[in-house]
């Protein structure tokens, strides 16, 4: 994430659109549950690496006593790569391991028997001891040892970072090494003809990127969730990330058209030379956002609107419903709808326990039956996107929901449809550059389109 861009999923207008994802596996799956491995390999430098294979919960000794294929146990037979970066002098047993869940360095060099001192060495080494320590499940870090003694260790860092640390006489000695990557700029199109999702498989465009563009970009204009029709359009320029010529994953949408029920909706990525200001900006310099989020959490549904006239289902008695109910999961993130500061945190009747922030501008918001608090406090101040709670269904609640109520000037609004503040638009300090910027985008989506009409005229 850049500096200063704050619009990740979680910051997004209401994250309405959820839908169950699960990120693509890795290459090598079974890296999850059995750990490396190696095979036979002839490599310069006289380097053996062999295969073990293990099951988690059942640790085998690394070294089988002779290397020999007869006294392998039957294993797939899997490439190692050797990451480009590793020191090609280090002379060793090469271990390529798979961080799995509760995973530590500790449990690591014990599970391989390697020096716990080499361990307690690399720690006091300057810079490295976080680098080592922050595992994440599915990372790789390639040891090399000499019966235990550690010669290296390697292991990506970052999307553009590799950290090695090689074993010196005095001790260790760590690098950090860069491995840039090539970003290019791609663009998709695809016309809505079922769902947004569907349309978008069809272009090709990932269903993350298609988050972006419905939560990060056009979520405040566009309700994704009600608005959307057949005949729908949309184009992007996106960015890919590649790493020696490899595929890594997609970057961020540089400039977006939503043609939604004939009405077109424009955005562009706008990051300031200067690296204070980023965000995305309509044509004319509007920030797609707004002060407040639509919906303050990921909703399946919702199970009650604004209604000056409902019945109470518990009550049964024609009672003002004066806010709109999220049904979600007991245990949903709720988010704090825009900046404010916390004006009340507590039960409260029929609300159950409930959070009330107030906005300035005479702009306050509720949320009710929480099942817990995210530890927030009267008169602490939070940030659009702040988790303040969690869904639950205290109070007088059928279910798990949240109710939510924005009220102006202590006059209720329906949170649905209110007319929500804008967001600052870009300074003047930016203006020029931003002008110059978005309009180099902006022509790229116009000469798509209108390479796209040119080719669909009759010869
Ligand atoms: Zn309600």
């Amino acid at each position: 994430m850049k500096k200063g861009f704050q619009g990740s999923p979680s910051s997004g207008p209401s994250a309405r659109i959820a839908f169950d994802y699960k990120p693509q596996q890795r290459t090598r799956p079974n890296h999850a549950r059995w750990f490396v491995s190696g095979l036979v390999l002839p490599l310069i430098g006289g380097i053996v690496a062999y295969t073990i294979a293990t099951r988690e919960d059942s640790f085998v000794e690394p070294r089988p006593p002779a290397l020999s294929v007869a006294n392998l146990p039957p294993i797939e037979i899997e490439k190692v790569t050797i990451p480009a970066a590793m020191p090609p002098s280090v002379l060793g047993d090469t271990v390529e391991f798979v961080v799995r869940r509760n995973d530590t360095m500790d449990r690591i060099f014990r599970q391989l028997k390697l020096n716990l001192t080499d361990l307690a060495n690399l720690r006091n080494l300057p810079d490295v001891r976080a680098s080592i320590d922050q595992l994440r499940v599915g990372d790789t870090i390639t040891l090399v040892h000499d019966e235990g003694l550690l010669q290296s260790l390697t292991r990506r860092i970052s999307e553009t970072e590799i950290l090695s640390v090689t074993r010196v006489n005095e001790g260790f000695r760590s690098e950090v090494i860069e491995t840039p990557l090539d970003i290019q700029e791609v663009q998709a199109e695809g016309t809505i003809e079922s769902s947004l999702f569907v349309a978008a498989r069809a272009a090709g465009v990932s269903p993350e990127l298609i988050l972006q563009l419905a939560n990060d970009i056009f979520g405040w204009e566009i309700d994704f969730a009600l608005d959307i029709r057949p005949g729908d359009k949309f184009h992007l320029v996106y960015e890919q990330k590649y790493r020696d010529g490899k595929f890594i994953g997609n970057g961020r949408i540089l400039a977006a058209d939503f043609l939604n029920d004939g009405n077109l909706h424009r955005a562009v990525y706008f990051e300031s030379a200067d690296g204070k200001m980023a965000d995305y900006f309509a044509p004319d310099g509007r920030s797609m956002r707004r002060q407040f989020l639509r919906a303050p959490l990921e909703f399946t549904r919702i199970s009650s609107n604004f209604n000056p006239k409902r019945r109470h289902p518990i009550l049964n008695t024609i009672r003002a419903h004066k806010g709109v109910d999220y049904a979600a999961p007991t245990g949903t993130v709720i988010k704090a709808a825009g900046d404010g500061k916390v004006k009340f945190v507590g039960t409260k009747g029929g609300y159950g326990r409930v959070v009330v922030l107030e906005h300035g501008a005479g702009i306050s918001t509720l949320y009710g039956h929480m099942s817990r608090f995210a530890g927030v406090r009267n008169g602490q101040r939070v940030r659009q996107g702040t988790t303040i709670g969690y869904v639950g269904s205290s109070g007088a609640a059928t279910g798990p929901h949240l109710h939510y109520e924005y009220l102006v000037n202590g006059v209720h609004k329906n949170p649905r449809t209110v007319r929500l503040p804008d967001a600052a638009p870009i300074s003047d300090e930016y203006r020029a550059e931003f002008l110059t910027k978005a309009g180099q985008l902006f022509a790229k989506l116009d000469r798509a389109g209108a390479a796209q009409v040119a080719s669909t005229l009759p010869q």
